[in-house]
């Protein structure tokens, strides 16, 4: 059965011990690769997930320890949402009170319940109470108990000024179709995709470009189970909607090429191969410094200028 359906976030972030504190202490996501930017190999590139690391699980950063802060806009990602246990909101709101995180009421929206808070860099997150949650496998090993872990994101949520071409692409290649509307929001489901299922189109128009930074969403990826699949989502990108993507790029978990989206959010299509555990075990995922095969020989003097985590 074709999943389709985000497969992975890649947000900026400032200082990289911050975030990897955050994401694996205080939301309890299992950081399931360590790695550098490609491009930029004296800084990091985190991967945080489930056990393994599926697609639709995975929040990435790219921590630059000086970076400015973002300024959110039209042509961005304005939330990222995870999926818990529909019984589990009160006991992050507490979790987040206790670390120190503030968090907004408890709102509801598309009939569930929605607990917004922002990282360490602003950036808009939240906690989604979905019914049946719990019956899905969460990360045992990490400091949330596995009742309440995190269960992959439920979806994110564009700031767009017109929702029409965005919607287009999302139905006519991604396999999303519209689901409902509430506000000025249109949510957009892809199939029956457990998780990563959702995006929601929210048209703003009195918002300002935004301003890429610490905080800001980088891009959203979506799920090609494979490079033939992904090789045709590239065709009907230019066939019906006149968008050339890059070439295809080797992300080592991962293959991807990436485009504009006519809203002006960053997207890219990843495929689900090879995945995270290629590397190395599943059971020590994220603690070694894996570098790619071009790197290996420069290891000594990039492990000497990244940041330590602890
Ligand atoms: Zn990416």
């Amino acid at each position: 059965m074709t999943q389709n359906g985000i497969h992975h976030v890649t947000a900026i972030a400032g200082p990289a011990r911050r975030n990897f504190d955050f994401y694996t202490r205080a939301l309890g996501l299992r950081f399931v690769k360590k790695t550098v930017n490609f491009d930029d190999p004296g800084t990091y590139h985190f991967y945080y997930g489930d056990e393994t690391g599926r697609p639709g699980s995975i929040l990435t950063f790219f921590p630059w320890e000086h970076a400015s802060p973002g300024q959110l806009g039209v042509g961005e990602t304005f939330e990222t949402a995870f999926r818990i246990p529909e019984g589990s909101i009160g006991y992050w709101a507490h979790r987040l009170l206790d670390k120190g995180v503030v968090h907004e009421t408890p709102r509801r929206s598309f009939g569930e319940t929605v607990l917004a808070f922002r990282d360490p860099d602003g950036m808009r997150l939240a906690l989604v109470g979905v019914p049946g949650a719990e019956a899905e496998p969460g990360w045992s090993g990490g400091e949330v108990p596995v009742e309440h872990a995190i269960r992959g994101f439920h979806g994110v949520t564009l700031l767009l000024r017109d929702a029409g071409p965005t919607q287009a692409i999302l139905t006519d290649v991604f396999g999303f179709a519209e689901d409902a509307r509430e506000d000025a929001a249109i949510r957009l489901k892809a199939g029956d995709t457990a998780f990563g299922g959702l995006v929601d189109l929210r048209v703003g128009g009195g918002f300002p470009r935004g301003r890429q930074g610490a905080g800001s969403v980088h891009h959203v990826a979506f799920r090609a189970a494979d490079d033939p699949t992904q090789e045709d989502m590239v065709r009907r990108l230019a066939e019906n909607h006149r968008i050339t993507t890059t070439e295809q790029r080797d992300r080592n978990y991962f293959r991807s090429v990436y485009f504009r989206e006519p809203g002006g959010v960053l997207f890219e299509i990843a495929t689900d191969v090879p995945g995270f555990a290629w590397d190395e075990p599943v059971a020590s995922l994220g603690q070694a410094l894996k570098l790619p095969a071009g790197l290996e020989a420069h290891r000594a003097r990039i492990e000497e200028v990244l940041p330590a985590l602890a």
